[in-house]
């Protein structure tokens, strides 16, 4: 018991030695729902208009949503943090740990956009590792970094956005196992891949934060709700520096909703990974394709003779695909439609002259 408790000591300790100091002193802003959170009363502490649907702010702490995630996710309803989409998720991270034009992040590309735009907004240097030819983490590269304790942050999108693979479990862990900083897995993907969701792990490992999102399996990319799995130490952070109300009332209840009809996403991902199969044969038919990549996702990563003009055609053709041309040389990243939407591309691209 004892021992249980020191280690948990040492724990909150190496933490909080990676958060900016402001925040560690930060004193967070109360809301009149954090002095009173009780369900039955009369409210006159916050200001709102007593008329209404949606005139009372809502629960900063989104106790309701976190309680069916806690279930689903099995893991302790203090181990989640809900954001404004994984968007907010990745740039509270910077926020808490990476003191701008000081401390740096990692990740490796190619890899998903947004945290390099985070890492610019917050002034800070996001250092990048290219993957191997298989799209995987190479360790050898990487081992030097470990030795850099201005390197706070770590990501790793598995599966990876826009390659489409799962990124080595093994690899992972050894990073986790010998990088001092935080790691974040965004898994955004993970319920389309045959993999299983690295959540568990971070009982294990206190300095990861997995996240997740709504937006892809779940279908509500338009109500903006992400997670982030982690310890509680890191979670308290996130909560001190959020805004209070971060996630609006609408999106907690369309998130809670989904939650409440898990055969609706049960279909919706059979279908898109059915229709993946299905849309990956037709391509692979056409002579303007070379390659189409192995995908974990709800995407696939396609190499074509000359992606650019293929691009510009389909666009012209209003279909609208993702060119990644720069990031991996001649390919596009197309996400799974419906069965007629994924026709219509295959149709136009068997067309083109
Ligand atoms: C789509 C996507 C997300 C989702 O971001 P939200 O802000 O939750 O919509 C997160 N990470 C990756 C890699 C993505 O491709």
């Amino acid at each position: 018991m004892q021992l249980h408790l020191d280690l948990k000591k040492l724990t909150m300790c190496k933490i909080e030695k990676l958060v900016r100091p402001n925040i560690l002193n930060l004193l967070p802003y109360s809301s009149a729902r954090d002095e009173f959170n009780g369900k039955e009363g009369i409210f006159l502490d916050a200001n709102e208009n007593p008329y209404g649907n949606l005139n009372r702010y809502p629960d900063p702490y989104q106790i309701e949503l976190k309680t069916k995630l806690a279930q689903l996710k099995q893991t302790p309803l203090e181990t989640i943090f809900i954001g404004n989409g994984s968007d907010e998720i990745i740039d509270l991270a910077f926020r808490i740990f990476c003191e701008p034009g000081k401390d740096k992040a990692l990740t490796f590309s190619p890899t998903y956009g947004m945290y390099d735009v985070s890492a610019a907004i917050n002034n800070v240097e996001l250092l990048k590792i290219p993957l191997n030819d298989s799209f995987q983490i190479d360790l050898q590269k990487i081992i030097p970094f470990f030795m850099d304790a201005s390197i706070k942050l770590l990501f790793i999108c598995s599966p990876n956005n826009p390659t489409g693979n799962t990124i080595d479990s093994k690899a992972i862990e050894f990073i986790l196992h010998n990088f001092k900083g935080i790691v974040i897995v965004d898994e955004a993907y993970i319920d389309f891949s045959k993999d299983a969701s690295l959540l568990g792990l971070i009982t294990t490992y206190t300095n990861l934060i997995i996240s997740q999102t709504f937006s892809k399996a779940w279908g509500l990319a338009a109500a903006r709700v992400g997670m982030a799995y982690a310890n509680e130490t890191i979670v308290s952070f996130y909560n001190k520096v959020k805004p209070p109300y971060n996630v609006s009332e609408l999106n907690q209840k369309a998130a809670l909703n989904a939650l409440n009809n898990q055969n609706i996403f049960d279909e919706n991902r059979s279908a898109i990974l059915a229709e993946k199969q299905i849309l990956k044969t037709e391509l692979l038919k056409l002579n303007v394709v070379r390659n189409v990549y192995p995908s974990d996702a709800n995407f696939l990563l396609v190499e074509l003779e000359n992606a650019n003009e293929v691009y510009t055609y389909l666009v012209e053709q209003q279909v609208v695909v993702r060119n990644r041309t720069t990031q991996v040389k001649n390919c596009i990243r197309i996400s799974v439609g419906t069965s007629e939407e994924n026709q219509k591309l295959v149709t136009a691209l068997k067309n083109r002259v």
